[in-house]
C-alpha cells in the first residue's frame, strides 16, 4: 500500500472509530484496496459497538409451500416447471403438519417463502398464513419476499400496501429479505429480468415498514456482479433505512452455482464471503444486525464471520430446500446445543432471540429432552425486553 492509500485508510479508520458514515468511494477503496484482516478489524469495531459480544440465534423452521414458479431466475436451483419431475405443492394438511412440528419443537418462527405458482389464486397464499396463525398463534410468521408481494399485486390488480395490510390482519408477522439479489439493472436484468425490479422491491419494504411490519434485506453476491454493483445495492438499502428504520437484519447471501443456469461459475471463496460480510457491516451503519447465514456460508465460515461484522448466525433451520437444491453441503439442521457451542467456540456469547430480536428465555433442560417426532412442551418460554 503506498503513502496515499495509507493516508486514505487512516482517514477511514478515524471515521469508523468516531461513528462517521462512510461514502460510496470509501466503500470502493475498502473493497478493492484494503486487506481482509484490516477490513475485518474495522467491521468488528462497528459490530461490537452495536451488539457487544452477543451472537444471536433463533429456533425456527422453513416452509416452502411450492417450488412451482413462473419465473426462471438464472441463479435458482429450487424452482420447477408445473409438470417437472421435482414439482410439488403442499396441501393445507401438510402445511399445518409442518407448522405443528415447528410449534411442538419450540420454534418461535416459521420462515415461509416459495415459488410463484401461476395456477394458485391469491387466496391460496393468504390462506396459508390464516390457517397457520389460527392453529398456532404463538409462531411468528415471517413470510413472502417482495417478489411474492409483487406477484400478488399482479394477480389481483390491487396495491401491494392493501395486500400487506390484509395479510398482517390474517397473522403475518414480518417480511423476509429475499428477492433483492442485486438491485443494479446491469446485473438484475441478466439474472432475473422478470421479477420485481429494485424500485418495486424497495417500495414494498417501505410500505411494510409504514404498516408497522419489520423486514430483513439480502444481497446475492459472488456471481456476475462487481464491487460497484454491491456498493450500489448497500447504499440503496441504507437510504431506505434512513427514511423508515424498519429493517432489522442484513443478510449477505453467497451464490451457490450447482444446478443453476450459472453452473459454469465458481462459488465465492471464503475470502470473498468474509470481505462482503465486513463491508456490509461497515456500509450499513443504520442496520442493527448483520447475519452470517450458516446454511449458505457453511458452519466454519459463519463462525469466523462473527468476528468480521456478523452478530447473528440464524437459526436451527429445519427443512431448508432452496440452497440445498443449489449444492449447499451444510447440514439440514443444527440443534440449539450445537448452535450455542459453535458461538461459544467463536468467542461470542450466545443469545436466543425471537424474530423481532427480543431475548428468549427458556428452560434448556427441557429443550435437551426433545428428539425428532417427540413433542416439546416448553416449561418456560418468555421474551425479555
Ligand atoms: S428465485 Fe424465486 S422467483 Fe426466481 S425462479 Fe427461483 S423461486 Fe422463482
Amino acid at each position: 500500500m503506498d503513502r496515499t492509500a495509507e493516508y486514505r485508510l487512516a482517514e477511514i479508520r478515524d471515521k469508523v472509530q468516531n461513528n462517521i458514515r462512510l461514502t460510496y468511494d470509501d466503500g470502493l477503496f475498502l473493497d478493492q484496496q484494503v486487506d481482509l484482516l484490516t477490513l475485518g478489524e474495522l467491521a468488528n469495531i462497528v459490530r461490537e459497538r452495536k451488539n457487544g459480544n452477543i451472537a444471536y440465534y433463533n429456533v425456527n423452521e422453513h416452509l416452502n409451500p411450492t417450488n412451482v414458479c413462473v419465473y426462471r431466475c438464472n441463479f435458482c436451483a429450487f424452482r420447477s416447471d408445473l409438470k417437472g419431475p421435482r414439482a410439488y405443492v403442499m396441501s393445507d394438511e401438510q402445511i399445518l403438519e409442518r407448522a405443528r412440528e415447528a410449534n411442538d419443537r419450540g420454534c418461535t418462527e416459521l420462515h415461509i417463502v416459495g415459488g410463484l405458482h401461476h395456477l394458485k389464486p391469491y387466496e391460496w397464499y393468504l390462506n396459508i398464513i390464516r390457517i397457520i396463525h389460527n392453529a398456532f398463534p404463538r409462531l411468528h410468521l415471517k413470510a413472502y419476499t417482495a417478489v411474492e408481494w409483487d406477484w400478488f399485486a399482479r394477480l389481483t390488480g390491487r396495491p401491494t400496501k392493501d395486500i400487506l395490510a390484509e395479510f398482517r390482519d390474517a397473522g403475518l408477522g414480518s417480511l423476509p429479505g429475499g428477492g433483492a439479489e442485486i438491485f443494479h439493472p446491469e446485473v438484475r436484468e441478466r439474472i432475473c429480468e422478470h421479477k420485481a425490479n429494485a424500485e418495486n422491491w424497495l417500495r414494498i419494504h417501505q410500505e411494510a415498514h409504514e404498516l408497522g411490519l419489520r423486514s430483513n434485506a439480502t444481497m446475492l453476491y459472488g456471481h456476475i456482479e462487481n464491487s460497484h454493483h454491491r456498493l450500489d445495492h448497500l447504499l440503496r438499502l441504507r437510504e431506505l433505512q434512513d427514511r423508515t428504520g424498519g429493517f432489522q437484519t442484513f443478510i449477505p447471501l453467497a451464490f451457490h452455482p450447482d444446478n443453476t443456469k450459472l453452473a459454469h461459475l465458481s462459488k465465492p471463496s471464503v475470502l470473498m464471503d468474509l470481505r462482503v460480510m465486513a463491508l456490509s457491516r461497515l456500509m450499513l451503519d443504520n442496520f442493527p444486525h448483520i447475519k452470517a447465514y450458516w446454511i449458505m456460508l457453511g458452519i466454519p465460515t459463519a463462525q469466523i464471520a462473527l468476528s468480521f461484522g456478523a452478530d447473528d448466525i440464524d437459526g436451527t433451520v429445519v427443512h431448508e430446500k432452496i440452497y440445498h437444491d443449489a449444492g449447499s453441503t451444510s447440514p439440514q439442521e443444527l440443534t440449539v446445543e450445537e448452535i450455542r457451542r459453535l458461538i461459544l467456540e467463536a468467542g461470542r456469547t450466545p443469545v436466543e432471540r425471537d424474530t423481532l430480536y427480543h431475548e428468549v428465555i427458556r428452560d434448556h433442560a427441557v429443550s435437551r429432552q426433545w428428539s425428532p417426532g417427540k413433542p416439546l412442551h416448553l416449561e418456560v418460554l418468555t421474551t425479555a425486553n
